[in-house]
């Protein structure tokens, strides 16, 4: 089969690997209809995660039909069409237990992570895929649903409204501002309006970003290169700040952002992935009774998030901006990494 194969950083190619096969009896075999890239991909690429090595076929995103399963595998068919999880789990470790499926302890890629696809194991930017634990990994599509839609719920969509909304504990009639309207942060804007949010701010450098960001339900935009950002902000709440603020971005700046317009009580929710350390002035905020959180996501929500598409309350649909067949995967990798200047969201990959 073809792949896209890491090559050490900076390098990448479209080329043929091997066929996967089934290695554990919980394994299922999905071939690849539609995929994409995550922002995290270009991360591996610039040699940010060195965990992934050389010959590593990249992909944490994706849906696609079983073709085999191995023998536990009892709930799912060659011919079933599939949503593949970003997150990997066994289902029956003490974490799994608790529901904390991103650091499942089922020994496939590392004990320990969810995340192994594109990561510590060939991933889904190929067109097959082995898949472990499938019968808690894979989630069956229903009729309606577009490989389009679902392939936003292999990881921005559950990112988003877990570790952003839910970490963040948006309540009715809250204002939440997100900072960072790339395809997570627009997950966040889409998902905030389900635990009531009043208000919903996007904060963004880049103007196309912002403009998109009404159409997944942002109220308000504000422009984070304009000096008087931070009180355009706060204009927009009572003075005191934002019930909560939501990083989607990944650097210290934006970081540091979240915790000056978070009022007195509120919620920072970290969702960025960051290289580097960042400045905590817990000597400013300590008195100001503020929760901070972050993880890595647990797509424990996707079922219930698959509903909400099926039932078209979630414009799923609306990542998709570029959309590419197989063998012109690298210029859709072209096309993602130049994304200020293509304006592009979720690149969509089809077989
Ligand atoms: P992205 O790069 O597409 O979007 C980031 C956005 O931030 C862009 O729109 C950019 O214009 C904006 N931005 C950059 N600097 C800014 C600044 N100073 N002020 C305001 N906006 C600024 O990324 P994405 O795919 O949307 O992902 C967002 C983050 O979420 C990344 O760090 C990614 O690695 C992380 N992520 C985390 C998890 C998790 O489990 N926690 C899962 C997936 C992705
Ligand atoms: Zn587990």
């Amino acid at each position: 089969m073809k792949a896209i194969v890491y090559g050490g950083p900076g390098r990448k190619s479209w080329t043929d690997v091997p066929d996967p096969t089934i290695q554990n009896p919980g394994d299922a075999i999905v071939k690849v209809d539609t995929t994409t890239i995550c922002g995290t991909d270009l991360h591996i690429l610039k040699g940010d995660v060195p965990a992934v090595r050389e010959g590593r076929v990249l992909g944490h995103e994706g849906v696609g039909t079983v073709t085999e399963v191995g023998q536990s595998v009892t709930s799912l068919r060659p011919g079933d069409r599939v949503i593949i999880s970003c997150i990997k789990s066994c289902g029956h470790c003490a974490n799994c237990k608790s529901g904390l499926y991103s650091h499942c302890l089922g020994d496939e890629g590392a004990s320990g992570i969810g995340w192994v696809f594109g990561h510590l194991i060939d991933g889904t930017q190929a067109e097959y895929v082995r898949v472990p634990y499938a019968e808690n990994s894979l989630h069956l599509l229903p009729a309606g649903v577009t490989d389009e839609q679902a392939v936003m719920l292999s990881d921005i969509l559950p990112t988003g409204f877990e570790i952003g909304v839910q970490y963040g504990r948006v309540k009715p009639g809250d204002t939440v501002a997100v900072i960072g309207a790339g395809p997570v942060g627009l997950a966040a804007i889409a998902t905030a309006g389900l635990y009531g949010a009043a208000a919903i701010i996007a904060v963004d450098l880049d103007a196309n970003r912002l403009e998109k960001s009404r159409e997944f339900g942002a109220t308000h935009v504000i422009a984070s290169g304009d000096a008087d950002w931070k009180e355009q902000l706060l204009a927009l709440t009572d003075g005191q700040g934002v019930d909560v603020a939501i990083e989607a971005v990944g650097i210290p700046d934006t970081f540091s952002m979240c915790t000056e317009i978070v009022r007195p009580g509120g919620n920072v929710a970290n969702v960025g992935v960051h290289g580097k350390p960042v400045q905590l002035h817990l000597e400013d905020l300590w008195i100001r009774n503020i929760n901070i959180s972050m993880g890595l996501v647990n797509a424990n929500t996707t079922a219930m998030l698959l509903k909400l598409v099926a039932q078209k309350k979630l414009p799923a649909e609306k990542f998709a901006t570029h959309r590419f067949r197989f063998d012109e995967f690298m210029d859709a990798y072209d096309t993602f990494a130049r994304a200020a200047e293509t304006n592009a969201l979720k690149v969509v990959i089809t077989a």
